[in-house]
């Protein structure tokens, strides 16, 4: 997969697009970031990429042209482009998925006020949002999309089952995790973790996700049980019910 990020701030990405398992992905060739400044593609004698809002207003806005020359030169034509802003829908597994899906990405960082609009009518970008609230620029958010979705990136995680356990893709918030020292100060470790018997082992953890998803997420929980409550075994069921019950849900 390739990602292209057009932003003012390419040197904010190099510490997170280098290190760990998104820096690994990278190396091994299995995903591939391009980090586009926009400020090269300026054709303003004094490399200025923003100008004062049209109808007043507070703040500065990202002119059209050098972004419109940034996706010219990097090929962006029938891509994807993504523009990381407040106003768009916000982010979840199943977006994640449908990008995870494609072999190209265009993300585009705004700074200041945001973007010309004009760039994201001509370009036809979806606006992606990580939340409601503001951050001062799109970067951050752009790593936080482009390290969910790389996750899904097959090949990118050492043991491919781990994407699909992890809290919300399973549909469920995950049951707590421990590890060693059996006892860390006077905390024991819950003793089933320990027995070696991996179907006790299962029902303990899902009935932790259970009563987590149902505490934290009711609604997440009620989904769970439409979409896949037909797909658990009798005991499994049998402690779904009981938890939508406890919970009133
Ligand atoms: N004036 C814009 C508005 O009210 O919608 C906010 C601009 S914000 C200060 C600057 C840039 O940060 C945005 O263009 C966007 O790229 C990025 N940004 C800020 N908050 C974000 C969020 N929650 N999700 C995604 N991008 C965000």
């Amino acid at each position: 997969m390739k990602i292209d990020v057009l932003t003012l701030f390419p040197e904010m990405f190099t510490p997170v697009t280098e290190a760990s398992m998104l820096g690994r992905a990278v190396r091994s060739g299995i995903l591939e970031i391009g980090l586009h400044n926009i400020r090269d593609y300026t054709q303003d004698k004094h490399n200025r990429t923003d100008d004062y809002p049209f109808g007043g207003g507070g703040g500065m806005v990202q002119m059209a042209d050098p972004i419109f020359r940034a996706l010219e030169g990097i090929g962006a034509e029938g891509k994807k482009i993504l523009y990381m802003s407040p106003r768009g829908r916000i982010i979840d597994q199943q977006m994640l998925e449908e990008f995870a899906d494609r072999e190209d990405l265009v993300i585009l960082c705004g700074h200041y006020e945001g973007v010309d609009q004009r760039v994201l009518d001509h370009w036809d970008a979806e606006e992606v949002s990580i939340g409601d609230y503001i951050l001062t620029g799109g970067e951050l958010p752009a790593m936080v999309l482009i390290d969910a979705v790389a996750r899904l990136i097959p090949g990118v995680l050492g043991n491919a089952a781990s994407a699909m356990d992890e809290s919300i893709y399973s549909g469920l918030l995950e049951h707590p995790q421990y590890t060693q020292p059996r006892m860390y100060r006077d905390m024991p470790v819950p003793e089933v973790l320990t027995s070696g018997d991996h179907r006790k082992i299962h029902l303990w953890k899902f009935r932790q996700s259970l009563e987590l998803t149902a505490q934290r997420r009711p609604q997440m929980l009620l989904e769970f049980a439409e979409k896949k409550g037909g797909e658990l075994d009798r005991e499994e069921k049998r402690l779904l019910d009981s938890t939508l019950q406890a919970y009133d849900l």
